[in-house]
């Protein structure tokens, strides 16, 4: 009674009141921000150190008024509790769309990738809340990639790839995210008809440090392994150049990272590109 309202710590382990608190807050504003467009996206440049070819990834950017920049890491998970995640994805493909048609000049020769959420597993959900769309704004699949990680398809295989051969037969390219952080990696790749994988940040960032040794191997040993399976590799997160010449000299075929760029709106995405033909 003394605490008087904080009374009710009593019952809750310590902390996790506030924090639903927090998501209950966050899911409120959330559902406020996607009546409102408060949503954007941003996207990443990633460079073919060969061909020089530049593709993106789609990145949603929330600048919330009330809380201030929220980041996809925060809000994705609270979206994923709730079927806010289903509008997240056709506001992201929407928009997604909507500069395919209306810049056509900077996506000429690319492709651009978009992430799709565990929970849209679903073959009705994908339909509704993403090719739909895509139907909607008549754009051409072959030049939207999907992003898929590798829980998504490990929580039910039979249906996981399924669900992979349905979207190349609608045309659009599926990549592995973050491949290598689950232990089932290796047991997919047999599995599943993939065009290309992405190693996670966490294996690139420390290759170019001293006694790197195991983080080159085994950074080596997956292009190896991709190149052999016909898949186009991906390295996300390079920051630096040592990480870039090491990753080139491995054969890499795709580098993404704040070495070439950060994700960027697409106002300033041109400006980028010129910089790019510096590489
Ligand atoms: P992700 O798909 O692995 O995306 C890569 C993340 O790494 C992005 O963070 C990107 O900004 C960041 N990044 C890129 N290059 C570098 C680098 O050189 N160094 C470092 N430290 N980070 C780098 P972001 O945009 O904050 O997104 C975080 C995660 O949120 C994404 O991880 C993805 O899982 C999720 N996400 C983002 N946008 C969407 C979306 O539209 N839909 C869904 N379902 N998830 C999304
Ligand atoms: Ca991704
Ligand atoms: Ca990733
Ligand atoms: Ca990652």
């Amino acid at each position: 009674k003394r605490e008087g309202r904080n009374s009710i710590r009593l019952f809750i382990k310590e902390g996790h009141l506030q924090e639903h608190i927090d998501e209950v807050i966050m899911e409120a504003e959330l559902y406020k921000a996607l009546m409102e467009d408060e949503l954007t996206v941003y996207y990443q440049p990633k460079l073919n150190t060969m061909t020089k070819q530049v593709h993106y990834e789609a990145l949603v950017r929330w600048f919330s008024p009330v809380l201030g920049t929220v980041p996809p890491l925060k809000f994705i998970p609270v979206a994923e509790k709730t079927t806010l995640i289903h509008e997240v994805t056709r506001t992201v493909v929407r928009k997604v769309c909507h500069d395919l048609n209306t810049r056509p000049e900077l996506f000429s020769d690319s492709r651009t990738s978009i992430n799709l959420s565990a929970c849209l597993f679903e073959p009705e959900l994908i339909d509704t809340h993403f090719v739909q769309v895509i139907n909607e704004y008549k754009a051409d699949p072959s030049k939207i990639e999907i992003e898929i990680t590798e829980n998504m398809l490990m929580k039910d295989p039979i249906k996981g790839i399924e669900l992979v051969n349905y979207l190349k037969e609608l045309g659009f390219r599926v990549v592995i995210d973050d491949f290598g952080v689950s232990y089932s990696s290796l047991n997919y790749l047999r599995k599943f008809s993939l065009d290309g994988i992405k190693i996670d940040r966490s294996f690139i960032s420390q290759i170019d440090q001293l006694n790197s040794e195991k983080d080159i191997s085994i950074v080596h040993f997956i292009i190896q392994l991709a190149r052999k399976l016909n898949l186009y590799v991906t390295a996300e997160g390079v920051e630096t150049k040592e990480q870039f010449d090491i990753l080139t000299s491995l054969g890499c075929h795709e580098i993404q990272g704040y070495y070439f760029s950060r994700p960027l709106p697409i106002e300033k995405l041109e400006h980028a590109l010129e910089h790019f033909f510096s590489y």
